[in-house]
Protein backbone atom coordinates (compact mmCIF):
# COMPACT_ATOMS: atom_id res chain seq x y z
CA UNK A 1 0.00 0.00 0.00
CA UNK A 2 1.47 3.33 -0.48
CA UNK A 3 0.68 6.62 1.40
CA UNK A 4 0.45 10.20 1.24
CA UNK A 5 2.52 12.13 2.75
CA UNK A 6 -0.11 13.83 4.59
CA UNK A 7 -1.63 10.78 5.58
CA UNK A 8 1.69 9.58 7.03
CA UNK A 9 2.17 12.78 9.05
CA UNK A 10 -1.65 11.76 10.30
CA UNK A 11 -0.25 8.37 11.24
CA UNK A 12 2.95 9.82 13.19
CA UNK A 13 0.85 12.21 15.13
CA UNK A 14 -0.94 9.24 16.11
CA UNK A 15 2.06 6.84 17.13
CA UNK A 16 3.27 10.41 19.40
CA UNK A 17 -0.42 10.55 20.85
CA UNK A 18 -0.13 6.83 21.38
CA UNK A 19 3.38 6.77 23.13
CA UNK A 20 2.61 9.79 25.42
CA UNK A 21 -0.65 8.02 26.38
CA UNK A 22 0.46 4.62 26.96
CA UNK A 23 4.12 4.69 27.45
CA UNK A 24 5.30 7.48 29.09
CA UNK A 25 2.05 7.72 31.13
CA UNK A 26 2.99 4.08 32.95
CA UNK A 27 6.54 4.82 33.59
CA UNK A 28 6.17 8.94 33.86
CA UNK A 29 6.00 8.58 38.29
CA UNK A 30 8.94 6.62 38.35
CA UNK A 31 11.34 8.33 36.22
CA UNK A 32 10.27 11.71 37.99
CA UNK A 33 11.37 9.80 41.36
CA UNK A 34 15.27 10.19 40.31
CA UNK A 35 14.36 13.09 37.48
CA UNK A 36 11.67 14.96 38.93
CA UNK A 37 11.29 17.17 36.02
CA UNK A 38 11.71 14.46 33.43
CA UNK A 39 9.41 15.18 30.72
CA UNK A 40 8.63 14.11 26.72
CA UNK A 41 7.77 15.55 23.75
CA UNK A 42 6.94 13.27 20.63
CA UNK A 43 7.19 15.36 17.31
CA UNK A 44 7.03 14.21 13.81
CA UNK A 45 9.83 14.75 10.76
CA UNK A 46 9.44 15.09 7.52
CA UNK A 47 11.93 12.71 6.50
CA UNK A 48 12.78 8.69 7.24
CA UNK A 49 14.64 10.16 10.41
CA UNK A 50 13.22 8.12 13.46
CA UNK A 51 14.82 8.52 17.40
CA UNK A 52 14.78 9.82 20.86
CA UNK A 53 17.38 12.31 22.30
CA UNK A 54 17.85 13.13 25.78
CA UNK A 55 18.90 17.00 26.67
CA UNK A 56 20.59 16.50 30.00
CA UNK A 57 20.17 19.95 31.34
CA UNK A 58 16.43 20.43 31.20
CA UNK A 59 16.18 16.28 31.64
CA UNK A 60 13.84 16.63 28.28
CA UNK A 61 13.27 13.41 26.24
CA UNK A 62 12.48 13.90 22.49
CA UNK A 63 10.83 11.54 20.22
CA UNK A 64 10.93 12.27 16.79
CA UNK A 65 8.76 9.70 14.26
CA UNK A 66 9.53 10.48 10.89
CA UNK A 67 6.76 10.53 7.98
CA UNK A 68 9.21 8.77 5.70
CA UNK A 69 9.72 5.97 7.74
CA UNK A 70 5.78 5.93 8.50
CA UNK A 71 5.45 5.36 4.55
CA UNK A 72 8.46 2.63 4.05
CA UNK A 73 6.60 0.24 6.66
CA UNK A 74 3.36 0.21 4.39
CA UNK A 75 5.08 -2.17 2.21
CA UNK A 76 7.36 -5.28 2.56
CA UNK A 77 9.87 -4.32 0.16
CA UNK A 78 10.56 -1.02 1.78
CA UNK A 79 10.16 -2.46 5.84
CA UNK A 80 12.43 -5.25 5.15
CA UNK A 81 15.59 -3.67 5.97
CA UNK A 82 14.49 -2.04 9.02
CA UNK A 83 15.33 -2.66 12.19
CA UNK A 84 11.93 -2.96 13.47
CA UNK A 85 11.04 -5.58 11.10
CA UNK A 86 13.97 -7.83 11.89
CA UNK A 87 13.43 -7.52 16.03
CA UNK A 88 9.64 -8.56 15.54
CA UNK A 89 10.86 -11.62 13.37
CA UNK A 90 13.63 -12.34 15.68
CA UNK A 91 12.60 -11.87 18.91
CA UNK A 92 8.75 -12.79 18.75
CA UNK A 93 7.37 -9.84 19.59
CA UNK A 94 3.53 -9.68 18.52
CA UNK A 95 3.88 -13.48 17.76
CA UNK A 96 6.68 -12.75 15.66
CA UNK A 97 4.37 -11.08 13.26
CA UNK A 98 4.84 -8.37 10.54
CA UNK A 99 2.48 -6.06 9.84
CA UNK A 100 1.92 -2.32 9.29
CA UNK A 101 0.00 -2.23 12.59
CA UNK A 102 3.05 -4.08 14.67
CA UNK A 103 5.54 -2.12 12.92
CA UNK A 104 4.35 1.11 14.19
CA UNK A 105 3.09 0.04 17.34
CA UNK A 106 6.49 -1.71 17.91
CA UNK A 107 8.29 1.89 16.83
CA UNK A 108 6.58 3.32 19.66
CA UNK A 109 7.83 0.69 22.10
CA UNK A 110 11.20 0.94 20.78
CA UNK A 111 12.04 4.12 20.75
CA UNK A 112 10.91 4.42 24.31
CA UNK A 113 13.06 1.42 25.23
CA UNK A 114 15.62 4.10 24.19
CA UNK A 115 14.09 6.35 26.37
CA UNK A 116 14.70 3.84 29.35
CA UNK A 117 17.46 3.23 28.29
CA UNK A 118 18.72 6.81 28.75
CA UNK A 119 16.93 7.02 31.80
CA UNK A 120 19.35 4.04 33.41
CA UNK A 121 22.75 5.61 31.65
CA UNK A 122 22.85 2.72 29.53
CA UNK A 123 23.02 4.42 26.20
CA UNK A 124 26.67 4.44 25.12
CA UNK A 125 28.06 5.43 21.77
CA UNK A 126 28.38 3.24 19.20
CA UNK A 127 26.89 0.80 21.39
CA UNK A 128 23.15 2.37 21.14
CA UNK A 129 21.23 -1.52 20.66
CA UNK A 130 22.88 -2.98 23.34
CA UNK A 131 21.86 -5.80 25.81
CA UNK A 132 20.41 -3.22 28.32
CA UNK A 133 18.62 -2.08 25.63
CA UNK A 134 16.73 -5.36 24.55
CA UNK A 135 16.34 -6.10 27.97
CA UNK A 136 14.32 -3.12 28.24
CA UNK A 137 12.34 -3.94 25.16
CA UNK A 138 11.75 -7.57 26.10
CA UNK A 139 10.39 -6.20 29.37
CA UNK A 140 7.82 -3.55 27.52
CA UNK A 141 6.60 -6.54 25.31
CA UNK A 142 6.93 -9.01 28.47
CA UNK A 143 4.66 -6.69 30.87
CA UNK A 144 1.94 -5.98 28.54
CA UNK A 145 2.91 -2.47 27.69
CA UNK A 146 3.83 -3.12 23.74
CA UNK A 147 0.13 -5.11 23.35
CA UNK A 148 -1.45 -1.26 24.82
CA UNK A 149 0.18 0.45 22.36
CA UNK A 150 -0.58 -1.46 19.79
CA UNK A 151 -4.33 -1.70 20.70
CA UNK A 152 -4.50 1.98 21.38
CA UNK A 153 -2.86 2.93 18.07
CA UNK A 154 -4.91 0.62 16.21
CA UNK A 155 -8.13 2.43 18.53
CA UNK A 156 -6.68 5.68 17.36
CA UNK A 157 -6.28 4.96 13.72
CA UNK A 158 -10.05 3.55 13.47
CA UNK A 159 -10.99 6.70 15.06
CA UNK A 160 -9.42 8.88 12.43
CA UNK A 161 -10.50 6.95 9.82
CA UNK A 162 -6.92 5.93 9.09
CA UNK A 163 -5.73 2.37 7.90
CA UNK A 164 -3.37 0.51 9.80
CA UNK A 165 -2.92 -2.82 7.90
CA UNK A 166 -3.31 -5.73 10.54
CA UNK A 167 -2.42 -8.73 7.90
CA UNK A 168 0.82 -10.04 7.92
CA UNK A 169 3.42 -8.87 5.51
CA UNK A 170 4.84 -11.74 3.16
CA UNK A 171 8.35 -10.40 3.22
CA UNK A 172 10.98 -10.55 0.15
CA UNK A 173 13.79 -12.81 1.28
CA UNK A 174 16.50 -10.79 0.04
CA UNK A 175 16.89 -6.77 -0.12
CA UNK A 176 18.48 -6.07 -2.80
CA UNK A 177 17.00 -2.62 -4.37
CA UNK A 178 19.39 0.90 -4.77
CA UNK A 179 16.46 2.79 -4.44
CA UNK A 180 15.56 2.82 -0.82
CA UNK A 181 18.76 3.63 0.32
CA UNK A 182 19.61 7.31 0.98
CA UNK A 183 22.87 8.91 2.42
CA UNK A 184 22.62 10.00 5.66
CA UNK A 185 20.35 7.01 6.51
CA UNK A 186 21.55 5.74 10.15
CA UNK A 187 22.24 1.83 9.44
CA UNK A 188 23.45 -1.51 11.30
CA UNK A 189 25.32 -4.27 9.89
CA UNK A 190 27.14 -7.18 11.13
CA UNK A 191 25.87 -9.75 13.90
CA UNK A 192 26.10 -9.80 18.02
CA UNK A 193 29.73 -8.42 19.03
CA UNK A 194 30.54 -7.46 15.61
CA UNK A 195 27.69 -5.42 14.74
CA UNK A 196 28.46 -2.03 13.62
CA UNK A 197 26.59 1.06 13.12
CA UNK A 198 27.07 4.23 10.61
CA UNK A 199 25.68 6.44 8.26
CA UNK A 200 25.51 5.84 4.53
CA UNK A 201 27.65 8.13 2.74
CA UNK A 202 27.11 6.88 -0.91
CA UNK A 203 24.82 4.38 -2.50
CA UNK A 204 26.64 2.44 -5.19
CA UNK A 205 25.29 -0.13 -7.63
CA UNK A 206 25.25 -3.26 -4.94
CA UNK A 207 26.38 -1.73 -1.99
CA UNK A 208 26.82 1.31 0.17
CA UNK A 209 29.87 3.05 1.59
CA UNK A 210 29.14 3.48 5.34
CA UNK A 211 30.90 5.57 7.54
CA UNK A 212 31.43 4.38 10.79
CA UNK A 213 30.11 6.04 14.20
CA UNK A 214 30.78 5.70 17.45
CA UNK A 215 33.23 2.86 18.56
CA UNK A 216 33.71 2.27 14.38
CA UNK A 217 33.81 5.94 14.05
CA UNK A 218 37.04 6.71 11.50
CA UNK A 219 36.22 3.84 9.44
CA UNK A 220 34.53 2.96 6.56
CA UNK A 221 33.05 0.33 4.95
CA UNK A 222 31.48 -1.43 1.64
CA UNK A 223 28.24 -2.93 2.31
CA UNK A 224 26.00 -5.45 0.24
CA UNK A 225 22.28 -4.31 0.43
CA UNK A 226 21.64 -7.41 1.84
CA UNK A 227 23.20 -6.81 4.77
CA UNK A 228 21.77 -3.26 6.22
CA UNK A 229 19.61 -2.51 8.27
CA UNK A 230 18.06 1.07 8.93
CA UNK A 231 18.13 1.48 12.12
CA UNK A 232 15.74 4.13 14.28
ZN1 LIG B 1 16.94 2.16 18.08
Amino acid sequence: MTLDPKTGRAIARLMCTTTRDILWSSYRDRLRQTRPHSHLECRTGSGRATYHRYDHRNQHHLITYGVGMVMAKQAPETAVSWLSTREIRSRGYFGGEVSVLNLLAHTCTHEFAHLLQQHAGKRYHGSVHNRDFYRLLDQLNEDGLAARTRERLADLAQHHGLTLDDGPMVMPCQQTQAAQWQPGDPVRFGEGRSAREGRILRVNRKTCTVEGTGASRGLRFRVPFVMLETTE
